[in-house]
């Protein structure tokens, strides 16, 4: 292996620019040379790509987002368009690529390796929404975001004794929403993995009110519904003043948490190494601690059941 390439896909991640930093670093050491390629699928179409050096990546390990940026390019599901990148990378004489994204750009990854690319993935995006691992870079940083937002819409709500309805990010996937409500105290978490009655959710802010709570958390996964429809339901019923706050993209921004920084890392070292050893067609996850690599079209198809023991331990802790 003398040359790879790396990119970055989808949603971007605090994370991302560490483990470009660990990929860069791990394949220069190593005496191969890197590649930057530049908005995702569609900057390796367009061929936007340029050498990284070791001073490419100077300074970018607390940076939020991704020095590379990042972009959405439907047309990568087009096979002509992904023999069109295939070749560019022939035409750089790129022989390994390294995807950091969340599922998306992991199919897209898949896609090049069966038309012969040497193909590692790595898994990041705030959502935790890949099952085969239990972490992805970026969700440690996006709980942490949460929960601070949490404790200061916390102080005005209890000075006004409301109840506070919090939408998180997670696509159809309740993990940030779970973490971040049991980390940030909410009286209810509601995740698209479970089913919810409009009764039941008043029901717990009046419970909470009877129980002379000054302020009930209701944090909400963006998966199940519009929170704002849901602070009026309640407000409605219960005669409590209920706010909705849409933390949106914030979610996405900041400097990586430590825990962030040190996994990113161990990925992108990883995945030098599994290009160095001549694999293909995997992704990087963490099991138990362990870093580990499957198969991405198995990776894809874990399904991972829902925490019902961390919702529980929540619920009992309101
Ligand atoms: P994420 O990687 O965060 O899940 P997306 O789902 O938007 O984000 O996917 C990122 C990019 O990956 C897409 O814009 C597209 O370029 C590529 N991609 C997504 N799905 C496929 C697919 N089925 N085949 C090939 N490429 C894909």
């Amino acid at each position: 292996m003398k040359k790879i390439g790396i990119l970055t896909s989808g949603g971007d991640a605090p994370g991302m620019n560490a483990a470009i930093r660990a990929v860069t670093r791990t394949a220069l050491v190593n005496n191969i040379e890197v590649m930057g390629i530049y908005k995702g699928y569609m900057g390796l179409h367009e061929g936007e790509i340029l050498p990284m050096d070791r001073r490419s990546v100077s300074d970018i390990i607390q940076r939020g987002g991704t020095i590379l940026k990042t972009a959405r390019f439907p047309e990568f599901k087009d096979l002509a368009v992904r023999e069109k990148a295939a070749q560019v990378l022939k035409i750089y004489g790129i022989e390994g690529l390294v995807v950091i994204g969340g599922d998306g750009s992991f199919m897209g990854a898949k896609g090049l390796s069966e038309l012969g690319i040497q193909t590692i993935g790595i898994p990041g995006t705030i959502d935790n929404d890949l099952a085969y691992t239990d972490r992805t870079i970026g969700f440690d940083t996006a709980q942490n975001t949460v929960i601070d937002a949490i404790n200061k819409i916390r102080d005005t709500s209890s000075s006004h004794q409301r109840v506070s309805v919090v939408e998180v990010m997670g696509r159809d996937c309740g993990d940030l929403a779970l973490y971040a409500g049991l980390a940030g105290g909410a009286t209810t978490i509601l995740v698209p993995e479970r089913k919810y009655t409009d009764e039941e959710i008043i029901k717990t802010v009046m419970d909470g009110r009877r129980q002379m709570k000054h302020h009930n958390l209701v944090v909400i996964a963006e998966g199940v519904g519009n929170s704002h429809e849901i602070a009026k339901k309640i407000e409605d019923v219960s005669g409590i003043e209920t706010r909705a706050t849409v933390l949106g993209h914030i979610q996405r921004g900041g400097a990586p948490t430590a825990f962030d920084r040190v996994l990113a890392s161990k990925m992108g070292h990883r995945a030098v190494e599994l290009l160095m050893e001549g694999k293909s067609g995997r992704v990087i996850g963490t099991v138990k601690g362990d870093i580990v690599d499957y198969d991405i079209h198995e990776a894809l198809s874990v399904k991972r059941p829902f925490n019902e023991k961390l919702y529980q331990i929540a619920m009992d802790l309101v």
